[in-house]
């Protein structure tokens, strides 16, 4: 029997939804949406869900990972419900129960939590900087060192039992009866949308946000690369050393963008903004222009004198690996393509 929980629609607006009662069923939204269809009535079931307070049909179901946020469906909604708006909360409400450490829905939900977070973590890089005596080459050695380790902490410690969870939730809980084959057939579904998010391109009006995040992703992807594997920041390479400068222009220059488009809310994706959301775009532009700053400096020498240079760069680094990438909006991105990859298998499985 379907469990109702009568606080929902008050928990899911503090998570951004605003006012999912307001909803009469018209079936604008669904009329839309060109991810409905004659089985799913999209997104007004996930309304009727959030509504009705049925919590656990929400979390085993993915429908809220397929949104893309056109916007289109709170454009023509009569009763100004914002359906777009509710998917991206609901987004971000599994996103909190995806989580065993249960940070998420605290960050989400209290600013003062994430304002706190992001300065203790300066505050431990401060003193880290102090008991090193600002002895640059320390920090830059025990910085690298941090990236390594916060990229598999994070990783196998918090994002895959996450991930274990959303598949637990969406594909055995359900009882899909997924054989091997299926999770192996789907594979490529995983990949693709984790390096291109192709399915933006199901929206109107979208080709241009698409390619943006196209390069954000391959940018940000690459200057991760360049600057852990590759060494950036100690190389004497002029090929990486270039190479570096670009993956970091581009992403300040995207972000920069980004975060312009969020300020003129000039789409209705812009709309409406959460913390998470502004952490997230600041952050990633902050990263891009910090890396872009320190190499700059090495290279006319004048880092060394410069050491506050390298400490900033080091903090905002700390605080995206261990606030925004494992808890913040940084998250969609991997549990949308993890999505599609569920979404793909559970198709599979009804075809067997
Ligand atoms: S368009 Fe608005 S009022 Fe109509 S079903 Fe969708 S959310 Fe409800
Ligand atoms: S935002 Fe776009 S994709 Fe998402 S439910 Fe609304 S119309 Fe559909």
């Amino acid at each position: 029997m379907a469990r109702i929980n009568p606080e929902f629609t008050d928990e899911l607006k503090k998570y951004g939804a605003f006012d999912p009662n307001a909803c009469y069923n018209c079936g604008n939204c669904t009329a839309v949406c060109t991810l409905s269809d004659e089985e799913n009535s999209f997104p007004r079931k996930m309304v009727r869900y959030s509504v009705l307070g049925l919590e656990s049909e929400i979390e085993t179901s993915l429908d809220p990972w397929l949104c893309y946020y056109c916007g289109e469906c709170s454009m023509t909604c009569p009763r100004e419900a914002d359906p777009g708006e509710l998917m991206m909360s609901l987004r971000r409400w599994l996103i909190a129960k995806y989580d065993w450490t249960g940070l998420s829905g605290l960050l989400y939900k209290s600013l003062t939590a994430s304002v706190a977070a992001f300065v203790l973590l300066a505050a431990i890089v401060v003193w880290f900087g102090a008991y090193e005596h600002f002895n640059l080459a320390n920090m830059m050695h025990y910085g690298h060192i941090f990236e390594f380790a916060a990229i598999s902490l994070v990783l196998l410690v918090i994002l895959l039992p996450n991930i274990i969870h959303m598949w637990w939730l969406t594909v055995m809980k359900p009882k899909v009866k997924a054989p091997l084959s299926a999770y192996f057939k789907a594979i490529g579904e995983l990949i693709v949308h984790m390096f291109t998010q192709k399915r933006t391109l199901g929206c109107d009006d979208n080709q241009f946000r698409w390619f943006e995040h196209f390069i954000l992703v391959l940018g940000y992807l690459s200057l991760l690369f360049t600057t852990v594997v590759l060494g950036w920041f100690e190389t004497q390479s002029m090929f990486i050393i270039v190479l570096g400068y670009v993956e970091s222009a581009v992403i300040f220059v995207v972000t920069f963008d980004f975060v312009r488009r969020r300020i003129q809310k000039d789409k209705e994706i812009s709309k409406h903004s959460q913390p998470s959301d502004w952490f997230f775009v600041i952050w990633l532009f902050l990263m891009g222009l910090t890396a872009f700053v320190v190499r700059l400096f090495i290279d006319i020498d004048i880092l060394d004198a410069n050491v506050w240079m390298y400490q900033v760069q080091l903090i905002i680094l700390v605080q995206w690996a261990l606030i925004i990438v494992p808890f913040g909006k940084w998250t969609h991105f991997l549990y949308r393509s993890f999505a599609m990859y569920f979404h793909r298998i559970i198709e599979l499985s009804a075809e067997n």
